[in-house]
């Protein structure tokens, strides 16, 4: 028998062990983003404009179809289940055009991301649009970064209250002219604004605008990071587009370790310096609040701000720019192992310098022809492809369609004459915004008529009928076969639409249906 001295301990530990365990939650803390100015901040700010301009006024653009067709240029007519958008009509049949463009946009957001990293974030999203607009708000009410983290330590003073409830009004109606702006694609833009502000829109409208307001306010103004941290799925499946020739913004610490703030200092000591003075310029822009220098993170939007920062920060100390810059994996590996003589070293930025203190030809830049890789060739020929087969199927799609339907019940009929009806309903589907006349003729069936139900037409082989712009005829018909003409138990033949003015035309091949005794 062992006592408890003798049982052997052995050495491990659990992963998650109390000791080292992580609180769940961490409360959030609060970024003040210092304004930017730069080359990147410049082209942030045209892409914001672009983009809210293209989200706000697109409602109100006009697009003459002429008088039977709204005049939007971009409209989704949900009550008559039609998509305008400038010249192109979509009808509801028509969908694949719709998700043929958002398989067109998946494949451009697997092209874009495989080249120049999360550049969809960091320009484009609307949630980073959003924020950078309501960070203009709130400099412009409360000041630059030390201003508001000034007042946000602050007492509540009468100051506070004021500029804090403008901020928040600012933001309030900002996120309602977004809701707004939303449902202007649905609908008339301006009958529904005219119906909003006299109160007479649908309940779905202002709850619609409510909802809008209340999730770009909330989202833009009081989450803003923390939906791309933990509330967007995109950071978790990028990586999986990225490969070691995709840019993505980085740190070059092959050429700013070690940093310091005391670069003679560290010099005249006869230790290697490297060109980060460790200012902080980078992390006090970063909209993220996160520290480029620590690598990769999943929270970094490759917004590009901190290049901008950093940058100026180089041009003040007069040292070439892109100690931040966008550069590939294998690029930063090829001067990382420059700068530590193939990683036997710490970084010694010096390895990477001539005695001129110039870079070195060994220093690895991007080149253009890197975007060029098999992956991208991939992504640029699906995205062709499919953007193709869309316009082509655009240019020669019908204006003009017939469906055709049979009766499942009963199959035929007997007349008293011994004839064989069959009844059909026809639908003619006249998709362009003009009223037309569309003749209806049946081939085939030897002997046989058709007679329309509930209109004056007699009966024969054609009949013409008037069909209401952009709208669908149903017409029920009935085919009469005399006995003597029945060839079989089910017979083919067409029914062919056409339009004489226009010349366009459609077919579809119906079955007559007969019982064995009629023959
Ligand atoms: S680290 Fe740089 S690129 Fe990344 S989010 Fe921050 S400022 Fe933008
Ligand atoms: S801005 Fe540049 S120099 Fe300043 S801390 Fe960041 S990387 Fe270093």
């Amino acid at each position: 028998m062992l006592d408890n001295t003798q049982v052997e301990r052995l050495e491990a530990e659990a992963v998650n062990s109390a000791k080292v365990r992580q609180p769940m939650y961490a409360a959030r803390k609060k970024i003040f983003p210092k304004r930017a100015s730069g080359g990147f901040r410049r082209f942030k700010w045209i892409v914001m404009a672009i983009t809210l301009g293209i989200y706000y006024l697109t409602p109100w653009l006009r697009w003459d179809r002429g008088p039977f067709a709204p005049d939007q240029a971009v409209l989704l007519d949900v009550a008559n289940r039609r998509f305008y958008f400038f010249f192109i009509e979509i009808w509801p049949q028509e969908f694949y055009y719709v998700a043929g463009l958002l398989v067109m946009a998946g494949v451009g957001l697997f092209l874009i991301t495989s080249t120049v990293g999360r550049a969809w974030c960091g320009y484009t999203c609307p949630q980073t649009v959003w924020v950078d607009l309501f960070l203009v708000v709130e400099r412009t009410i409360e000041g630059d970064r030390n201003a508001r983290m000034k007042l946000d330590a602050g007492p509540w003073t009468s100051r506070k209250l004021v500029l804090r409830l403008s901020k928040h009004a600012i933001w309030l109606v900002i996120g309602a002219l977004t809701g707004g702006a939303w449902i202007f694609y649905f609908a008339d833009a301006p009958t529904l604004l005219g119906e909003l502000f006299a109160g007479t829109a649908a309940p779905v409208a202002y709850i619609t605008v409510a909802v809008l307001t209340a999730t770009t306010y909330t989202f833009g103004g009081l989450m803003r990071e923390q939906v791309c941290t933990y509330m967007c799925p995109w950071p978790r499946i990028q990586a999986a587009m990225l490969d070691e020739s995709s840019l993505t913004v980085t740190y070059n610490d092959w050429r700013g370790e070690p940093r310091s703030r005391h670069a003679k200092k560290v010099l005249a000591a006869g230790q290697p310096v490297g060109d980060c003075v460790d200012c902080n310029a980078c992390v006090a822009v970063c909209p993220m609040g996160i520290d480029i220098r620590d690598g990769q993170q999943l929270e970094c939007i490759t917004c590009a701000l901190c290049i901008d920062a950093c940058d100026g920060v180089m041009d003040k100390l007069g040292r070439e720019r892109g100690l931040i810059s966008y550069a590939t994996l294998s690029d930063y590996n090829a001067n990382m192992m420059l700068a530590t003589a193939g990683g036997s070293s710490s970084v010694n930025p010096s390895l990477v310098r001539t005695d001129d203190g110039l870079f070195s030809d060994r220093v690895a830049h991007f080149h253009i022809r890197k975007i060029f890789r098999p992956r991208t060739y991939v992504y640029m020929a699906m995205w062709s492809l499919i953007g193709l087969g869309l316009l082509y199927s655009l240019m020669t799609r019908d204006r003009l369609e017939v469906n055709v339907l049979h009766d499942r019940n009963p199959q035929f009929v007997t007349l008293s004459d011994g004839s064989i009806r069959n009844g059909y309903t026809v639908k003619l589907l006249n998709m362009i915004p003009e009223p037309r006349t569309i003749v209806v003729t049946m081939q085939g069936l030897h002997g046989a008529e058709m007679s329309v139900v509930g209109g004056d037409i007699p009966a024969g082989r054609s009949f013409a009928v008037p069909v209401e712009p952009d709208r669908l005829k149903m017409l029920k018909v009935f085919v009469r076969q005399p006995a003597d003409q029945i060839q079989g138990t089910a017979r083919t033949f067409t029914f062919r639409v056409e339009d004489k003015a226009s010349f366009e035309s459609d077919e579809y091949t119906a079955t007559f249906n007969a019982p064995e005794t009629a023959r």
